[in-house]
């Protein structure tokens, strides 16, 4: 099955960050007009994920895939994803985009980010990635655990939804 791709509104751009080192093609830009989103949506088969009700009910109208998004919570948000696109809740370093600029990203060896990273960073990691796009470069930092534990709430929740014990299925149509 071919992995969805997204395109997540103005008002969501830790949504798309997300998004994106989940290892998902997203595209977010504050400067994005509605007619913007719904062009590229259309264009590109992209799945429209928004907190603008007026946006959402246009892309339906038009025939497009929309997710409204209307809880705050992340995990909720991601859970709500997942129920509704089928996108993984683990994240692989060697699948994820980069969360600045939706490049792809490659493992680097750690000679190559030598003098390109505080020293202290060199000296405790081993494994490294660079954006193919950006050059940007990440590894599992000390944030990792807020990041697991977010994902592990969310695994959790989405269960919860699939037991059909919270949300109905008809909130946010896709
Ligand atoms: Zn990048």
């Amino acid at each position: 099955m071919e992995e969805p791709r997204f395109i997540v509104d103005s008002m969501l751009g830790n949504v798309a960050r997300w998004l994106r080192m989940l290892g998902y093609d997203t595209l977010y830009n504050r400067a994005y007009k509605d007619w913007k989103i719904l062009y590229l949506a259309e264009k590109e088969s992209r799945i429209i994920i928004t907190r603008d009700r007026g946006l959402h009910h246009r892309a339906i109208n038009r025939g497009l895939r929309s997710l409204y998004l209307y809880m705050d919570d992340m995990a909720e948000r991601l859970a709500f994803i997942a129920y509704r696109t089928g996108i993984r809740l683990h994240i692989d370093l060697d699948r994820s985009r980069c969360p600045v600029c939706n490049g792809e990203l490659r493992k680097v060896s750690r000679a190559e980010v030598k003098g390109r990273v505080p020293k202290k960073v060199y000296e405790l990691h081993y494994d490294f990635w660079e954006c193919t796009k950006c050059g940007k470069i990440y590894w599992v930092g000390g944030h990792w655990k807020g990041i697991e534990e977010t994902l592990r709430r969310a695994r959790e929740i989405l269960e919860k939804m699939k037991e059909g014990n919270i949300y109905s299925i008809t909130e946010g149509g896709i």
